[in-house]
């Protein structure tokens, strides 16, 4: 997929996304809070443009689960060393969803195997568009929200992170350095829940926009 931001093409190459990085999601699902940001890939195959209307359904793994989330994308190349360089990475900022077969994520945790089966099929990651990243935006203040069908099941404020947005990039940065493209999925807050065939998920953000996607 290619990601268009002030006339400059991106191709992601890769998905880093955080687990665990709102407290009350952590409370939902039983969780331990985490001393440093959980991290998973998915394959940027994964991703699903805002222009296509339908999300195919998982064909393994029972109902795929919403996880609406603040998407950041980078720009540069680049290891950052604190806050300020890597707010410099940054070139654009989105919503998406990291859609989750939570069944499979349970099983695999339970036997303490890797999460990619449950994470990173086809299609598990919807992307809204990705606006150009302004320096003065406060990362720690980005509201999103989702409905399913009409109805309100999300709602997210950065401000209730664990980590934050750099500091998640400072984590990541620890063991790969950043590629112009990267993608990252910053986690969910509360109210996730499943999907059926036919249902429609909108997110949407005052600063990001609103999209919407059908299970078919
Ligand atoms: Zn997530």
């Amino acid at each position: 997929m290619i990601i268009n931001v002030d006339n400059v093409e991106y191709q992601p190459q890769r998905i880093f996304c955080v687990g665990r990085n709102y407290r009350a999601h952590i409370q939902e699902l039983n969780n331990d809070l985490p001393k440093t940001p959980v991290i998973f890939c998915k394959p940027a195959s994964s991703l699903v443009s805002h222009e296509v209307a339908e999300i195919p359904y998982p064909r393994h793994g029972g109902k795929p689960h919403f996880e609406t989330e603040l998407v950041v994308l980078i720009g540069n190349s680049g290891i950052p060393v604190d806050n300020e360089a890597a707010k410099k990475l940054i070139a654009g900022l989105g919503i998406g969803l990291d859609l989750t077969l939570r069944e499979v994520q349970t099983e695999l945790i339970a036997k303490a195997l890797p999460w990619e089966k449950s994470k990173g099929f086809d299609a598990s990651a919807p992307l809204g568009k990705i606006l150009p990243f302004d320096p003065a935006t406060d990362l720690n203040n980005l509201t999103f929200s989702c409905a399913v069908n009409g109805i309100p099941r999300q709602h997210g404020n950065s401000a209730n992170m664990i980590f934050t947005i750099p500091e998640i990039m400072l984590e990541i940065a620890r063991y790969w350095s950043f590629l112009p493209g990267d993608l990252i999925f910053t986690g969910t807050p509360q109210g996730v829940g499943a999907l059926d065939r036919g249902d429609i998920i909108e997110i949407n953000s005052e600063l990001f926009g609103k999209y919407s996607w059908k299970l078919a």
